[in-house]
């Protein structure tokens, strides 16, 4: 497995596989894998002929008073596990490579960062649509995984690669959960064992939410107000935002679609943990 930790020589890599006519799918990440991720890596495995992975935790996506600082790092745990899923290279760069003195280019959509994380994290997809695509143009795959945990996130990158008609296969891969039903994050980590053990509630919640509508509640509003009054009958969780809302736009609904999207975000504690499902109507 190589492992590049300048844009220059990842893209040297990426130029001799595609003179060679072998394609490359690329899984970008900030590291501390976990299933979720691997997940990613499989599927990566599969959809072309060599397999990139990033590493890199990116700070323009952070706010002021984020965990940047206190973000999960497990490089030696991650790169064994790069190695066993059969990544071909793993793009590693410093803060100083993707941001050199100076850095003043910054891409940033119009409408889709105006709702959901983007109202409660100013600036976060700016950092995230900049650095993914300072990623893309480092690594020049053919295919990039996205989870759908990050479902705005996975919206804003196939935006952002149909608006500037990059020759870039977006390939969305459904959320991996614990057997508990928490979606697995590498915020997992930060969790003391009682905050852990308050998580369920949050998958439960917005599966509760699909039977309310099956047994004929229709209101997003009334469904969003049961969510939250369910979800916070533990003190531990406070709520950021609850929204029933267009899974293409991310416009918040006022009458349910056949298919809306749930999206949650909340704080276990210190710890921010979002998820979200598809809700069938
Ligand atoms: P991160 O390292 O958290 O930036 O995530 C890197 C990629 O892994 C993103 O595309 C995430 O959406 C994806 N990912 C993270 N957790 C999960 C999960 N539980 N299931 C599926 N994909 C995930």
């Amino acid at each position: 497995m190589k492992i590049f930790k300048t844009v220059t020589e990842m893209q040297a890599w990426s130029s001799s596989e595609k003179r060679e006519n072998r394609d490359i799918a690329f899984v970008p990440t900030m590291g501390a894998l976990h299933e979720g991720h691997l997940e990613l890596l499989r599927r990566g495995k599969e959809a072309a002929d060599r397999l990139v992975l990033s590493l890199f935790v990116n700070p323009t996506q952070f706010g002021p008073r984020e965990d940047l600082d206190s973000y999960p790092r497990t490089l030696k745990n991650d790169l064994q596990k790069a190695e066993a899923a059969g990544v071909d290279a793993v793009f590693l760069p410093s803060s100083e490579e993707m941001y050199p003195r100076g850095f003043q280019t910054f891409i940033q959509l119009e409408n889709l960062p105006n709702h959901l994380c983007g109202i409660k994290r100013p600036g976060h997809f700016r950092g995230v649509t900049t650095v993914v695509l300072k990623l893309f143009m480092a690594v020049n795959p053919d295919v990039a995984l996205f989870g759908k945990k990050d479902y705005q996130q996975f919206r804003v990158i196939q935006q952002m690669t149909a608006d500037l008609r990059l020759p870039i296969r977006i390939l969305p891969v459904d959320i991996v959960r614990e057997k508990d039903g928490l979606a697995m994050s590498s915020r997992n980590l930060n969790l003391s064992p009682e905050e852990r053990e308050a998580t369920p509630r949050i998958f439960q919640s917005l599966v509760a939410t699909q039977r309310w509508i099956d047994e004929g509640e229709r209101k997003p509003g009334h469904l969003e107000s049961r969510l939250i009054r369910t979800l916070t009958l533990d003190p531990k969780i406070t709520v950021d935002y609850v929204a029933i809302c267009d899974p293409q736009t991310l416009e918040p609904l006022k009458k349910l679609k056949p298919e809306s999207l749930l999206a949650i975000a909340c704080f276990v504690g210190q710890t921010r943990l979002i998820d979200n499902v598809l809700l069938k109507c």
